[in-house]
């Protein structure tokens, strides 16, 4: 079979593709995997453009144990456990708060600052105590939708049935909604933006319970560490792949995916093909477009994206040994970027493990949410592209020496990734770098992984699995060939011990 793209989920698909006698071949169009998982070296520096942190930190869980089957990690050694989640810091006023694994804590801190929000702020802590427990990287996604019974889907209701009044009614408003009720703005921003205001207020309830329940973790060897370890079991298994190769169509016969034509003309066959790439330029470029209908069409339309982001790494010759790994800044002075006036930055220190930057060095990631129009415009012109980049760090150094006094004359390294630099290298629609938000309609919406009309083709990655993720991505490559092997009367094989 042939693989669009070497991300998490074509790297997954591969795997599994091996595992089940298919003979894969990866054809990735940057000259290295891991797609928006990404990392890359300056100056000494290994810099982490992707994963933050992972769901699922033991072993014996079903995401633990895949990610230890697709060599995400050797061992819990791999998951450093988050005790905190990060600080929010108000620049206007300089009151701060810090989330970690005592939530109790966080409604009292919260509620000093507005006593009026404690009632609300319990609710959401209760909604996230009573979600403790529950195995959101995997709960849903062990089997595909598509091959699950009616009894399986019973057993998986059965499963969440002590959490099931977190996933009707109020609990499956957007968090912006549910923080309307809030009357101080301060507290507003801080669970707004402890994920996404336009996911589910359940799902921040879920990810909070995680983090009381010791389930979110760093991934200690990085992004690179993780996509190393993928790309290694996938080609101790003979798997293939071909970087630097773009995938410019999906060919077809009488409504059967039969291979693929590459940028460079060379044609390549297949039985099936799996894209594992981006959702949009898969259907509406490499396949014309000429296997659809109203629902996919509708989707591509109507599904808001993740907004893109300028992404500045500096290296800074000190260590932060206090400091939480997150925090998030309301800043005082907005930063104009094209036509938005940017109100937070998120600061995240790469100090809880070695290896990002050398000895008494810190890697320093700075993430400013802006508008792909303004930077797809901007690189067309070389000189003023760069100077624009230049600016928005000038300004970025500015706010971070507010936060920590002194580091702006600590910097020996800068890097600027823009949401054009996302699209250059993943070809991720206007830099979407985890494609749909996950709102209350689209995370709850299982997405077809075939396409009407079209045979031996399956989706995989996050664009099937709206919100993305790591785990999502991971399960949708063994899906696809789940799916495959039904496809073709096969036995699916799951893990090397079965
Ligand atoms: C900054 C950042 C932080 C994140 N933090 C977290 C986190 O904390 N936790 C978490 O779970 N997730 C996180 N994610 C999301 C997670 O990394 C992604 O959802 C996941 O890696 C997506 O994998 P994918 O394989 O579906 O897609 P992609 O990574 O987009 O892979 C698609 C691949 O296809 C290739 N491709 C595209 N078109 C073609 C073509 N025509 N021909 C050949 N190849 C092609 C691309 O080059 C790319 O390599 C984060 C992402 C980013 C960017």
């Amino acid at each position: 079979m042939i693989i669009v793209g070497a991300g998490l989920a074509g790297l997954s698909a591969g795997y599994y593709a091996r595992m089940n006698g298919y003979r894969a071949q990866i054809f990735e169009h940057h000259s290295k995997p891991g797609g928006v998982a990404a990392s890359w070296d300056r100056q000494g520096y290994a810099i982490d453009g992707g994963i933050h942190f992972l769901m699922g930190c033991r072993s014996g869980q079903p995401i633990f144990e895949l990610y230890r089957e697709l060599g995400v990690v050797e061992s819990e050694a791999d998951i450093i456990p988050m005790s905190t989640y990060g600080r929010a810091l108000d620049q206007r006023d300089g009151r701060a708060v810090v989330a970690t694994r005592d939530l109790g804590r966080l409604v009292d801190d919260l509620a000093s600052v507005s006593p009026r929000d404690r009632g609300s702020l319990e609710k959401l802590i209760g909604a996230a105590r009573a979600l403790q427990g529950l195995d959101m990287a995997s709960a849903g996604l062990e089997r595909p939708p598509e091959l699950m019974s009616g009894r399986e889907k019973l057993k998986q209701m059965w499963g969440l049935r002590g959490a099931g009044r977190y996933f009707s009614g109020q609990w499956v408003r957007p968090v912006s909604e549910f923080t309307k009720d809030l009357h101080d703005p301060w507290v507003r921003w801080v669970i707004d933006n402890l994920f996404l205001p336009e996911v589910p207020v359940w799902f921040v309830a879920a990810l909070l319970g995680l983090l009381a329940d010791g389930q979110l973790g760093m991934p200690a060897r990085g992004s690179r560490g993780i996509v190393a370890g993928m790309q290694s079991r996938y080609l101790e298994r003979d798997g293939e792949v071909t970087f630097g190769a773009t995938v410019e169509e999906i060919l077809t016969d009488h409504g059967r995916a039969v291979g693929v034509r590459l940028a460079d003309g060379s044609i390549h066959r297949s039985d099936a093909v799996i894209s594992a790439a981006d959702g949009r330029s898969t259907i509406f470029t490499l396949l014309r477009g000429r296997f659809l209908d109203r629902r996919v069409a509708e989707r591509y339309e109507k599904w808001a994206l993740f907004r893109p982001m300028v992404l500045i790494h500096l290296g800074v010759a000190r260590d932060f040994p206090d400091d939480p790994p997150l925090t998030m800044v309301r800043l005082d002075k907005p930063i104009d970027i094209g036509s938005e006036s940017i109100q937070g930055m998120f600061i995240r220190l790469f100090n809880y493990a070695p290896g990002f930057a050398p000895v008494g060095r810190s890697l320093v990631q700075v993430e400013l949410e802006t508008d792909w129009d303004h930077w797809n415009l901007l690189h067309a012109e070389p000189h003023a592209y760069q100077a624009e980049k230049d600016r928005v760090l000038a300004e970025v150094l500015v706010r971070l020496e507010a936060v920590y006094p002194g580091v702006s004359s600590q910097v020996d390294m800068t890097d600027v990734a823009t949401p054009y630099t996302t699209w250059r290298y993943t070809l991720n629609h206007r830099g979407a770098y985890e494609a749909f938000l996950p709102t209350p309609e689209t995370i709850t919406t299982a997405v077809d992984r075939t396409l009407p009309g079209l045979q031996g083709f399956f989706m995989a990655g996050q664009w099937v699995m709206p919100g993305g993720g790591v785990p999502p991505a991971l399960f949708s490559g063994r899906h696809a060939v789940e799916l495959l092997c039904h496809w073709d009367g096969r036995p699916f094989v799951r893990s090397r011990t079965e």
